[in-house]
């Protein structure tokens, strides 16, 4: 996977303590050394992670969903690999 720049990926918490939700901009690498960021709003470390549902655009009639690469090095010839 790649990405564009230096951006990251944003994830979305809450506190336990306020209820506060808000934002975490983190690397891959900062999240899997176990990202416990405080609360905003009073400070708490009591924050979890909002795993909110999969944004899908409905639609249906646009095909250009993103393939998981191990579709690509299967080269079904769908072109995405070049
Ligand atoms: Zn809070």
């Amino acid at each position: 996977m790649r990405w564009k720049g230096n951006s990251m990926p944003i994830y979305a918490y809450s506190c336990d303590l306020c209820g506060q939700s808000f934002d975490v901009r983190a690397s891959f690498a900062e999240k899997e050394q176990g990202l416990q960021p405080v609360c905003p709003k009073c400070a708490s470390p009591k924050t979890r992670q909002v795993i909110s549902g999969v944004m899908v655009v409905r639609g249906g009639d646009r095909n250009g969903v993103a393939a998981p690469s191990s579709f690509c090095s299967s080269g079904s010839g769908q072109g995405c690999c070049g």
